[in-house]
């Protein structure tokens, strides 16, 4: 289960952004989560809490954005979603296209509260 490592370093990196504002509580950490990353979303959630329960950061929510997987156009450079692995262009009918997004996993903002 990576998704218990994927928390923890969500975690991480609220505790390097919290460094720079002394005193104040983490609200809402969002992440972005793209369809190619292999994380099941309620996984990850499950283990986010279970790490924080407890702690002085327990009211700390998480909010997980999954991001469809697209495809670049080699030929008419349009960028479309993949559906039901359906790579090739809607637009002109080329099967050159190359994978542009989906493979995210990244935090996408914080909020806090200042105190
Ligand atoms: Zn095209």
């Amino acid at each position: 289960m990576h998704e218990l490592g994927i928390a923890n370093s969500v975690l991480t990196a609220v505790r390097t952004e919290m460094r720079r504002h002394p005193g104040a509580i983490p609200l809402k950490v969002g992440v972005r989560v793209g369809e190619l990353a292999g994380v099941n979303p309620d996984a990850l959630e499950f283990s986010f809490l279970s790490i924080i329960s407890g702690t002085p950061w327990e009211r700390l929510k998480l909010d997980i954005q999954t991001k469809t997987r697209e495809h670049r156009c080699s030929s008419c450079r349009a960028t479309f979603p993949v559906i039901d692995y359906r790579v090739a262009c809607p637009l002109c009918g080329s099967s050159q296209t190359e994978c542009v997004s989906g493979d995210e996993l990244e935090v996408a903002y914080l909020e806090l509260e200042e105190s």
